[in-house]
């Protein structure tokens, strides 16, 4: 299939248009470059930079590379700052997207893959979390990805739109030659190494106090390959009624742990410091992947901590600039 790949100059982004690639379908990425690297598109795909917003510049795109999907990524995505600044969420996330949207029906394109996010839950009643839980953001940026969610169900009914969204966990991990470039870093994986490489001050660990076994948050980690291959999955399952799958291991591991397994595949003793907690953190967050498995078949080929932070470390020695531009 001919694929647009919005946010496809971003960490997830770049990982899906290999994958997407490496199963033969065509693709051409369309970013702003406000967060993601031109280093980050390979060679030889079509980079269109421009935002969202600009419904003219999508349909130009659409055009040129006679998409017949789009898979949607492109949005800011950090919580915390989503709760200081609701207005840029909501314009960026929400009018890009129904920009995004008119553009693919004036052109005829029928088919989208949506990155959601388990933000959309909030604070979860029940772990492991599945699809028919409660939805309650709690924050503006879940807000604007459950927004985007009802648009496509509401689309689709009415305009025949086929869609499939994806509601991610913790993604972590890299391919060889793509991994986690943020600017600010904020991430706790990326964060721990870039300390052991001598580049930042000790991580602080965002509360100690957590109703869980060693008082650290527990959040579910996914190698940014295996949230990659359900896309794959998800453009070959579209259909009008939409449907919605969390993508995570279903294993878990805190805070405490991740350090553990990042001193392990380091062989650095990354020094950290103990700390409030961060402010919109739920305690738990682990995805029951059941419905994915059973309806498309995805396995996580990478479920182990360590084999994710390998990848990362990996990447990261390596680049330890990130994309150099
Ligand atoms: N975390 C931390 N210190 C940091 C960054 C993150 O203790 O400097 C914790 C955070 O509270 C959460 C987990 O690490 O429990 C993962 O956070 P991250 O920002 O990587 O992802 P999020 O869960 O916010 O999507």
């Amino acid at each position: 299939m001919n694929v647009l790949v919005t946010g496809g100059a971003g960490y997830i982004g770049s990982v899906v248009t290999r994958v997407l690639m490496r199963e033969g379908h065509d693709v051409a990425v369309f970013d702003s470059l406000v967060t993601g690297h031109r280093g980050a598109v390979p060679r030889g795909v079509q980079l269109h930079v421009a935002d969202t917003r600009d419904t003219v510049a999508v349909r130009g795109a659409l055009r040129d590379h006679r998409a017949e999907a789009v898979v949607h990524l492109a949005a800011i995505s950090q919580v915390g700052t989503s709760v200081l600044d609701p207005r840029g969420y909501f314009d960026n996330n929400v009018r890009g997207s129904l920009s995004l949207l008119d553009a693919m029906l004036a052109e005829n394109v029928g088919r989208i893959v949506f990155s959601s996010t388990a933000a959309v839950y909030g604070e979860p009643e029940v772990c492991p979390i599945d699809e028919a839980a409660p939805t309650q953001p709690k924050s503006p940026y879940g807000d604007t990805k459950r927004m985007i969610e009802t648009v496509l169900q509401r689309y689709g009914a009415a305009y025949g739109l086929e869609h499939t969204s994806l509601r991610y966990f913790n993604a972590a991990g890299a391919m060889p030659d793509a991994g986690e470039d943020h600017r600010p870093e904020t991430h706790l994986i990326p964060k721990l190494f870039q300390s052991a490489l001598g580049q930042a001050p000790p991580v602080t660990v965002f509360g100690t106090d957590y109703p869980t076994p060693d008082g650290t948050c527990i959040r579910d980690y996914i190698h940014v390959e295996d949230l990659a291959r359900a896309h794959t999955l998800a453009l070959g399952a579209l259909s009008r009624e939409g449907r919605v799958y969390n993508l995570g291991c279903g294993g878990g591991f805190s805070v405490q742990q991740v350090l553990d397994a990042a001193r392990r595949v380091s062989g650095c003793p990354i020094a950290v410091q103990l700390g409030a907690r961060r402010e919109g953190d739920p305690a738990i967050l682990v995805a029951s992947s059941a419905r994915i498995a059973a309806e498309l078949g995805w396995r996580p080929a990478y479920p182990g901590i360590d084999e994710i932070l390998t990848h990362a470390w990996d990447w990261m020695s390596k680049h330890p600039n990130g994309y150099d531009d």
